[in-house]
């Protein structure tokens, strides 16, 4: 019996080439309830020997998978999707407890990780090569799109379970084997439960493993085993600058897809909906208190509309729950850890110091900080240059279109972005000048569809994923050209 049907859903060891047990570090992982402290899972952790183990095995398991007819891979993936659908309620509860996240949050990353699940069901058959003329006579020229081996998926904890299942089930789909090693604080919904989802889908054993340690411990290694052939990591832009480097600079060349940090502007014109811009402001930021890679960090409002705009939001804001996020009202839930929270009340005091006006403010309590909103904001406040991670947000005030499109571009960062008009087409000329991967016209800046392109541009990182371009990513070319009749050679 696996073990989603015999033990789901307790979750206190690893798996690891085919084989629920204990890691061989020693030291165990508490997985605690970001809301009450309460115990989730105790793991055993694993060391570089394990995680050796399960390279070792997904090589092993992947030539013979890669083989498989298109309909054989299809078919787990169509498994797993009615997994997802029989388990919906266990798997938004898991969500819900190990990672903060609102009952409107999880719903969200249910839908979406079920979303990327149905959308790799199609990619073993859409998946196809090339055949290329040629200038040499009696010269065939076919690309052959391959998979690329084994592939090894770094998460973080914010969107633990869909953005593991975004590498995870179109790498699978497309004939690669997969080792994951999920965020410390997530390991259930980064990884366990995929790996218990799948085990039940019928994936053979070996092709999916999930290694449970710490970055600091196993991370490099993770990086620069021989084994993979692709690292596609998803987190902080440092850590993942860091990653960058240890896959183009190691012993072992290999691609890499990096999925980082963002700084979303939000840019509000004169002549758009104010209350539709503020109920896009306040879903766009608050939704998972903030700790979204897209959410809104900065928001931008022309001159004319800005007052109204900081007193709207405002009172909005100050109206949203905030509390255990079980209760299904609950808008605004715990911050993932007590490090993260610390960082978070920083960022207030900072933003004052530096002379931004406070209009929404509250009292941390446990693990819960309210919303917090800045006013009088300028580019140059840490509040807008940093990601901030968190439901904190500062509103600046643009002279006018350009100046909003200036500061709008005024980050290091490039992943998602939005912009309100009334006027369609002046909302497109400017969303084409922002240079990000992703910009929403009169909506919010975290949007995600299975299909379309995400991913971002300059410090927000590398590589797309979804549809087509998970199609590319996940694969690679072998040109094989075919001399059918002798070729005549210079010398
Ligand atoms: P993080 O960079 O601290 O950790 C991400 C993952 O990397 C974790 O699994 C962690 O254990 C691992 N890690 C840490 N050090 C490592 C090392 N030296 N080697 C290998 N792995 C290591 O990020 P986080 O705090 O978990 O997540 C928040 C960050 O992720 C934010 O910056 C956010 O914007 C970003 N993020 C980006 C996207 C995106 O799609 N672009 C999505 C979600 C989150």
């Amino acid at each position: 019996m696996t073990h989603l049907a015999t033990q789901f859903p307790v979750f206190n060891q690893q798996f690891i080439a085919g084989q629920w047990r204990d890691g061989r570090d020693g030291s165990v992982l508490q997985v605690t309830n970001p809301f009450d402290g309460s115990p989730l899972a105790q793991i055993v952790q694993a060391d570089r020997d394990d995680l050796d183990e399960a390279y070792r095995a997904a090589a092993q398991a992947q030539v013979k998978w890669a083989a498989t007819g298109p309909a054989e891979r299809a078919a787990v993936m169509h498994r797993a999707v009615q997994l997802f659908d029989e388990h919906r309620e266990a798997i938004i509860d898991w969500i819900i407890r190990e990672s903060g996240s609102t009952r409107i949050k999880a719903q969200i990353e249910w839908g979406a990780a079920r979303g990327i699940t149905l959308e790799s069901a199609s990619f073993p058959a859409r998946v196809h090569g090339r055949l290329l003329p040629s200038n040499v006579p009696g010269k065939e020229n076919r690309v052959y799109r391959e998979a690329l081996g084994v592939v090894g998926v770094i998460s973080p904890w914010n969107f633990p379970l869909h953005l593991s299942q975004r590498s995870v089930a179109p790498a699978l789909a497309l004939g690669n084997a997969v080792v994951i090693k999920p965020a410390s604080d997530t390991p259930v919904t980064g990884g366990l439960l995929l790996a218990s989802i799948y085990e039940a889908a019928g994936l053979p054993a070996g092709l999916l493993s999930v290694v449970v340690g710490a970055g600091s411990k196993i991370g490099n290694a993770f990086v620069e085993h021989e084994v993979p052939k692709f690292i596609s990591f998803t987190g902080s832009t440092p850590v993942g600058l860091n990653i960058g480097r240890l896959a183009s600079g190691g012993q072992h060349l290999k691609h890499v897809a990096l999925e980082l940090g963002g700084n979303s502007p939000f840019v509000v014109l004169a002549d758009a909906d104010l209350e539709q811009a503020v109920n896009a402001a306040v879903m766009g930021k608050f939704l998972h208190q903030g700790q979204i890679c897209m959410a809104i960090n900065r928001i931008i409002v022309e001159d004319a509309l800005h007052d109204a705009f900081v007193e709207r939001y405002a009172e909005r804001v100050k109206a949203l729950k905030v509390g255990n996020p079980h209760d299904a009202d609950t808008v605004v839930g715990p911050i993932i850890n007590a490090k993260q929270l610390q960082g978070l009340l920083e960022k207030v005091s900072r933003a004052k110091e530096e002379g931004a006006r406070a209009v929404v403010e509250g009292e941390v309590q446990g693990q819960l900080l309210p919303p917090h909103v800045f006013a009088d904001v300028t580019k140059d406040m840490e509040i807008a240059r940093e990601e901030i991670f968190g439901p904190l947000v500062g509103i600046q005030r643009a002279r006018d279109e350009a100046h909003a499109l200036e500061l709008a571009n005024d980050s290091e960062f490039g992943l998602s972005s939005a912009v309100f008009s009334g006027n369609l087409e002046r909302a497109v000329r400017f969303a084409r000048q922002v240079k990000a991967g992703m910009t929403h016209v009169n909506d919010i800046p975290v949007n995600d569809e299975a299909h379309a392109p995400f991913g971002g541009e300059k410090n927000s990182g590398l590589g797309r994923f979804n549809g087509d371009w998970a199609i590319e990513e996940f694969t690679t070319d072998h040109w094989i050209s075919v001399q059918g009749s002798p070729r005549r050679y210079p010398f």
